[in-house]
């Protein structure tokens, strides 16, 4: 069976590794693939500027009520780091009124085990990866995640959240402020505490995605094809599509895994899914011996990712369509955010000229989509959102079983693509 993966970001790469190892052979379509030259350049795109943690503690879903009030009542705040741009859009109307129409607690309580579920599976097949060998060390780290919080409701709320996640194994301890001290010397005063949750686990994007491209370009059944995918025509017996280069290809089945851009070929292909969007920055400073853990800083809503030699900081959610352009005010919060939080830190550490930003694709329901679209031929593999580096092995296994007409690991029936 020929096979065509379109999309080189996380979920396009973690399909084409399992299809590759179900002996398929595989031709990937990736306009953009990282600079050869200079690896220490960090390329656009979400799977590049994410802050590369493993999440199962992330359980709530983006439509939850409370992330849905306090959305509404950022959204009008210049440096906020959640945003929707006002735009004539049906598509936007749409997602908009099924966001709301799942922000509620059922909603919630229905979401939290299939999101559970998926990051659980997916962290088990990251620890496969690397222990295979086969793409070497992505700085997998084991040291879990804090959740460090400035206000005492703040706190509150994810201890609320850390209870929930107890009831799937997922194991976290509450740290005031001297015992964060102790682990994490620079942390400044005006911080109240952090829940540290011990399931979750650090990674380093650009290394996993450097070291993955170098594995399937070396495996003799992989082509990559340096071009954009411009439409799919099913008009024939197998599905045949063209790229910018005028150049015609067909294949028996394709999996499209364009991030946030999957509504553009889904469409040509008479299909479409609800997805926005949401885009994010990182900016990141060499001072790598300053912070010790991952962490998320909850009221900046900033993550903070120490890798081997610099320290990531990303954030924001600005829903204003399919573009790369930079918002320099929201990029100065992320920076102003360190020094908000660690002693030591200021906004001239962070390189803001260097910044980078990436587009998580959103479902209106916080679910990822996984499955076959109206015509069975085309598998689509997005909508990861928040999570969609956490759980790229276990939808990139997922799409391969759909590809191939097999049982998959957990149940895909919460991912199909018609659901709204
Ligand atoms: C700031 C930030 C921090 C994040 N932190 C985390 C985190 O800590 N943990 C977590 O789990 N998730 C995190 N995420 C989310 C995660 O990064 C994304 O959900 C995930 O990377 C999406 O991967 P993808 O492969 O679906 O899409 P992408 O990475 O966007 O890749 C899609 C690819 O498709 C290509 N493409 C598009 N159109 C075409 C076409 N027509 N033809 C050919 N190719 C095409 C693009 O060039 C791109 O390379 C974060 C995201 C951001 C922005």
């Amino acid at each position: 069976m020929k096979v065509a993966v379109i999309g080189g970001g996380i979920s396009g790469l973690c399909t084409s590794y399992y299809l590759l190892k179900a002996g398929v052979q595989v031709e990937l379509f990736e306009p953009h693939k990282p600079n050869k030259e200079n690896e220490k350049e960090v390329p656009f795109g979400a799977s590049y500027v994410n802050a590369g943690y493993l999440t199962p503690s992330h359980i709530i879903p983006l439509s939850s009520p409370s992330l849905f009030a306090s959305g509404l009542k950022m959204m009008f705040q210049r440096k906020s780091p959640f945003y929707i741009k006002p735009r004539l859009s049906a598509n936007l109307i749409k997602w908009g009124f099924n966001f709301a129409k799942h922000s509620n607690n059922k909603h919630v309580d229905y979401a939290i085990p299939e999101i559970a579920q998926i990051n659980l599976y997916s962290k088990e097949l990251f620890q496969e990866i690397l222990s295979s060998n086969e793409i070497g060390d992505f700085q997998y780290r084991d040291r879990g995640l804090l959740m460090i919080y400035k206000t005492k409701e703040v706190g509150d709320e994810e201890l609320e959240v850390s209870h929930r996640a107890s009831e799937f194994g997922i194991k976290s301890e509450l740290l005031e402020h001297e015992a964060l001290k102790k682990i994490e010397p620079h942390i400044h005063p005006s911080v109240l505490g952090a829940v540290r949750y011990y399931s979750d686990v650090s990674t380093n994007p650009i290394e996993f995605m450097s070291k993955m491209w170098a594995y399937l370009m070396a495996h003799q059944n992989f082509n990559l094809v340096e071009n954009k995918v411009e439409a799919i025509d099913l008009n024939r017996a197998e599905v045949r599509f063209y790229t910018d280069s005028g150049e015609g290809y067909s294949f028996d089945k394709v999996a499209i895994t364009t991030g946030a851009q999957a509504n553009r070929l889904l469409k040509s292909a008479g299909d479409s899914i609800l997805l926005e969007a949401g885009k994010g920055y990182a900016i990141q400073t060499p001072k790598s011996n300053h912070i010790a853990f991952p962490a998320l800083l909850l009221e900046s809503k900033v993550a903070v990712s120490p890798f081997k030699d610099i320290i990531r900081f990303s954030g924001t959610m600005e829903l204003s369509g399919i573009n790369h352009n930079i918002n320099k005010l929201r990029v100065s919060a992320i920076a102003e955010s360190a020094e908000q939080y660690y002693q030591g830190l200021s906004v001239n550490d962070f390189k803001l000229d260097k910044v980078r930003c990436g587009l998580r694709p959103l479902s209106p329901d916080g679910l990822p989509y996984i499955g076959v679209s109206k015509d069975p031929r085309i598998v689509v593999n997005t909508g990861g959102a928040m999570m969609g580096w956490s759980i790229g092995p276990a939808a990139g296994k997922m799409t391969t079983a759909v590809l191939l007409e097999q049982k998959t690991e957990i149940s895909l029936s919460p991912f199909v693509l018609n659901r709204f």
